[in-house]
């Protein structure tokens, strides 16, 4: 089986296909963080994040490997575990830049298809529906007001330790949102026969449950 969950920054992606798959017993896999530890590298070498000419010949050599440890997903790059070093604010805009370039997407959407090939799989993105998974058994499309989804970016970063301004994070995710939704690879649309889910007034038991509903499986 395979469910497509799409939709913009923050609006609880990760933590709902987590809990899906965790009530479904199917893999989940996070394709952000691909996209993440692309911007990662291409940051670290001080690489024009948006130029194919010199972002093709980075991916020739680089490494990309995705694996489960006790039940979270880990990310490699090039030998490295870069899981935390993704999180940042830095890395978040980084990874936006990077997925506007076409060699970057088809490199990553055929290897999240080979990652799904016989496998049952929740898989979170902005593109699941729409280009990796066209087939999905499920699709939804989630989505919530931008000031709920910077409330809960801001409380996250914050949890984890990290400084943040509630005015930056809400900045960061409008300049990612119209980064996102209009580059012209693959931008981020709901796939027309996804179903639409607005998780601003609830929480994540309650999309969940939404979604199961959805699925018949409540
Ligand atoms: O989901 P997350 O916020 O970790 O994704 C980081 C960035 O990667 C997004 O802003 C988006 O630009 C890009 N992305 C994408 N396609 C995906 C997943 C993420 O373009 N399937």
């Amino acid at each position: 089986m395979h469910i497509a969950l799409d939709g913009p920054s923050g609006a609880g992606k990760s933590t709902v296909a987590k809990a899906l798959a965790a009530r479904l017993g199917l893999v989940y896999l996070d394709t952000g963080a691909m996209y993440r530890a692309v911007g990662l590298k291409a940051l670290r070498l001080g690489l024009p994040l948006k130029d194919e000419q010199t972002l093709l010949p980075m991916l020739e050599e680089t490494q990309l490997r995705v694996t489960r440890e006790n039940g979270e997903q880990h990310v490699y790059l090039d030998g490295e575990d870069v899981s935390f070093s993704i999180r940042t604010p830095e890395v978040s805009m980084a990874a936006s830049a990077v997925s506007t370039v076409g060699a970057v997407r088809r490199w990553l959407v055929a290897m999240q298809q080979e990652i799904a090939r016989g496998l049952d799989v929740v898989m979170d993105g902005r593109d699941i529906g729409t280009k990796v998974l066209p087939d999905a058994e499920y699709k939804f499309f989630l989505t919530a007001a931008d000031e709920v989804r910077a409330r809960r970016r801001y409380d996250e970063l914050r949890a984890k330790g990290q400084d943040v301004d509630f005015d930056e994070v809400l900045k960061d995710l409008r300049a990612r949102d119209l980064q996102d939704s209009t580059r012209k690879e693959s931008p981020l649309v709901q796939a027309e026969d996804a179903v639409l889910v607005d998780s601003s007034g609830l929480n994540v038991d309650e999309v969940v449950a939404c979604l199961l509903a959805l699925m018949g499986r409540a």
